[in-house]
Order: C-alpha cells, then structure tokens, then sequence
C-alpha cells in the first residue's frame, strides 16, 4: 500500500514524501479512507502507531477541500482535543508539517501560558485548534472562540483524558459544538468509559483496533535489571556511559523524585533536565527543545508530562522506578520503537516494586526478562519497604479491562503495598531469566 493509493490530494501526498514515510502504516492505512469517506471513527491505537498522521492527513484532505482563499475570513472548522500541552503542540507540530501545502491555518489553544496571544491569534482567523479541554473552556466562556462552524472533532488519547478527569469538561466543551459533525476518538485502549463515552458522541463509527490492547509494541526489547534501592542512580549512569547512550528517556514517579535525579546525574557528569507538572509551560518547553536536539542526554520525566511526547528515534527508556498503575508501563515504553523502529526499554527494579512488576507482566501478558548487572547484584537480604503515596498524586484511577487472555489481577491490596513473597524474592535476586 502506498500513500497515493488512500486517496489523499497530492499536496498531502507531497508533505508526506517529504517526511520521508515510504508506506502508511496499520492504523493509516485504516483510517484514513474511513475519515475520507465522512465516517466518525473510534481507533484503538497506541502512540507510536502513526496515528496522528492518521487523522491529521484526511482531516487537511476534506477541510482543503473547501478551504477559504488567501484573505478571504477562516472559521475553527476541525477541534483537535488532547490531554496535554505538549501533546497539543506535538499534534500542531504534526498539523503544520502535514499541511504545509495545504492552505490552511492552524494554532494551540493551551494553559499555563497568557489567553492574550492566543485570543490574536483565534481573531485572525484559523481551519484548526488544537487543544486540551480547561482551557478550550475559558475561551468558550469568553467567548474568544467560536465553535459553531466545526465540522470535524477529534479526541486524541482519550483514555487519558479521561484518567486525568477532563470528562465533565469535554461534555461541556462538546454541547457548544453543531450535532451534525464528524467525531473521531483515539484512545490507547478501550474501557468501558470509553465505551460510555463515544456511545452519546459517535455516530455509528467504524471501529478500528491495530494493536492489541495493553500489549508493548512489538519492536521494543524490554528487560529489568534487579538491584537494590540505593544502587539505581550508580547503575543509571553506568548504562548511559558504557552503553554511550545519547538520548534517554527516565521516568519517576514523582515530581520530586525527577528533579532530585536529574540533579544527580549531572554530579555524574551526564547532562540531564527534568520535566513535570510543577514546571513552568515555558521550562517545559524548553527541557523537551533540549533534549530534542541532543543539548542534554537525559530528559527524566513524570508519567502525565511525558504522555504523547514524540521524539523521533528515541532509542532508549528507563523506569528509574515502575509506575504504580501497570497500563502506564506500557505507554512509557511506547516512547521508544515507534512507527516500526527499534528501541529498547528496561526498568531498574528493586525489592520494594516486585508487585509492581508482577502486575505489569500480567498486564502485557508476558514475564520480562531479568538481566542483573555485574556489580549490582541485589542483596537477597534486602527487606522490602512499601511505596508511599506521593503528596498531592492524582487520585487512583479505575483498572482498565483486562487484555483477553491474561490473568485476572489480584484483589485487595494496592499493587506495591505488601511484601513480596519469599519466592518471589528469591527469584528477583537470584538472577538473569
Ligand atoms: P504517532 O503515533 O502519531 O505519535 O507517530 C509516531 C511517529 O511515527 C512520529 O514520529 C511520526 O513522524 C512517525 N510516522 C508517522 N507515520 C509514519 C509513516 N507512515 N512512516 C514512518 N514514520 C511515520
């Protein structure tokens, strides 16, 4: 299948080619003449799929198709709704380089920066936003966007949406929208709140699954490296050294834990920039800028500030320590290996966290290789001390369905809460599998 077989105007076609893509993939090929032919759509599809040129491209198609002449007033025509700031301007990034032919007019529409400049920028007239649900709002009740002309709204990453409690503003933001209109929604997975959710938006959607769900995209190498909780910071930075690694993604668990590391590394001499919540739109920006264009080795990141972060070829992740809630495994690691390329992501993990493992494994179906790191044995003898809550972490979110075939995931207790079986222990420390 080739891109000029999806029946795209040449002037996307060209944009495409320039980026060097030589064939769609799964989620293109699939999408894109479902969108084209006027369908909604409701896709299951990881980041890392492509997916975003897999809306993008006929969204530009059909807005083109009546686009205003040079000069001539431009109405919002196409919401683009995403859950961050960085994935709204990875999203228009994406916007801009497909359209760059195309004629039409795009901007972001986010917080943590000044309404002013985007208000200018919606009166002068744009096709598209791009934007997450809280700020959207305060334009709506300003009335500094106009939303009735819009022909197309797409809900990209919906489930994290969702899990970060936008629901009530996507409806709100959504009953200000015309009712005759196309509606496409991509989430990683599909829960039964997502269900809930496309079931009063959709209309009659052509469903499309390209990766089966919660499973680590199959071109990423993954395995864990047992060692003790004090020993992950040395065994960090002796990876990034030996392995000569430029670019690596860590993510912690929380903010501080973040900040503390990226200080740490740069003790080691390994430049390194934290990015999270708690930081300024502006040193966000520039944390990921930098770490984009190779000035530091090492972006460490919180789970909510790296969601949707796309950066071409990331070849290596790391969970400094594994996230509480299993799915979010599986969205770390697909910051690597994406759209077809290989990548590899491993987790340094330590006796407090084999619940968290076990829970992960049963989440991606499949036990992941342990590789212990001459010199960072882990002490058998280590007890296990419980993961505490962090101040001010969002509230714990629902399970999402199980994938089909794996095992039911245990109750009682939160994952990481209790101790480890000796078995399970014993195994951990005992070695490569
Ligand atoms: P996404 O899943 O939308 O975040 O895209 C993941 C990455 O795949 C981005 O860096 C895109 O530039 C890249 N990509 C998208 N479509 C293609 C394609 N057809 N061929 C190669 N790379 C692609």
């Amino acid at each position: 299948m080739q891109f000029d077989q999806l029946g795209l105007p040449e002037s996307l076609v060209r944009a495409v080619r320039e980026q060097g893509y030589t064939e769609p993939t799964a989620i293109q090929a699939e999408a894109i003449p479902a969108i084209l032919a006027g369908h909604d759509v409701m896709a299951a599809a990881q980041t890392g799929t492509g997916k975003t040129a897999g809306f993008t491209l006929p969204l530009l198609a059909r807005l083109g198709e009546n686009a205003p002449a040079n000069g001539r007033p431009r109405a919002v025509r196409a919401l683009i709704l995403t859950p961050t700031r960085e994935l709204t301007a990875q999203v228009q990034e994406s916007v801009t380089t497909y359209g760059r032919h195309a004629g039409l007019k795009s901007t972001v529409v986010f917080g943590g920066v000044g309404m002013k400049p985007q208000i200018d920028r919606l009166r002068r007239g744009v096709d598209i936003v791009v934007a997450t649900p809280g700020r959207l709002l305060d334009h709506i009740r300003q009335r500094t966007i106009d939303l009735s002309k819009i022909e197309t709204l797409v809900l990209d990453e919906a489930d994290r949406m969702l899990d970060m409690g936008f629901i009530h503003d996507i409806r709100k933001v959504i009953a200000t929208l015309p009712k005759e209109r196309q509606t496409l929604l991509f989430s990683a997975t599909f829960s039964d709140e997502i269900s809930k959710l496309a079931m009063g938006m959709l209309n009659n959607p052509v469903r499309i699954e390209v990766a089966r769900r919660n499973t680590a995209v199959e071109t990423i190498r993954q395995h864990v490296h047992p060692v003790d909780r004090g020993g992950k910071r040395a065994l960090l930075s002796q990876l990034i050294r030996n392995g000569d690694w430029r670019q690596v993604l860590v993510f912690t668990r929380t903010k501080h834990g973040a900040d503390r590391l990226a200080k740490q590394l740069a003790v080691d001499d390994i430049t390194a920039t934290a990015i999270h919540g708690n930081k300024s739109q502006t040193a966000r920006t520039r944390a990921l800028a930098d770490f984009k264009k190779g000035a530091v080795r090492v972006l460490v990141a919180t789970d909510i500030a790296a969601r949707g972060l796309d950066i071409d070829q990331l070849p290596h992740v790391v969970n400094f320590e594994l996230p509480n809630v299993p799915e979010d495994y599986v969205h770390r690691i697909g910051r690597t290996g994406r759209a077809g390329r290989e990548g590899a992501a491993l987790s340094l993990v330590c006796v407090d966290e084999l619940k968290l493992l076990s829970g992960i494994e049963k989440v991606i179906g499949q036990d992941l290789e342990r590789q212990v790191v001459p010199g960072f044995e882990p002490d058998p003898n280590e007890r296990p001390q419980p993961i505490f809550k962090q101040r001010g972490a969002p509230p714990a979110r629902k399970r999402q369905p199980r994938p089909t075939g794996a095992a039911a995931p245990r109750r009682g207790k939160p994952a990481g809460s209790g101790q480890p079986s000796q078995r399970r222990r014993a195994a951990f420390a005992g070695g490569n599998r």
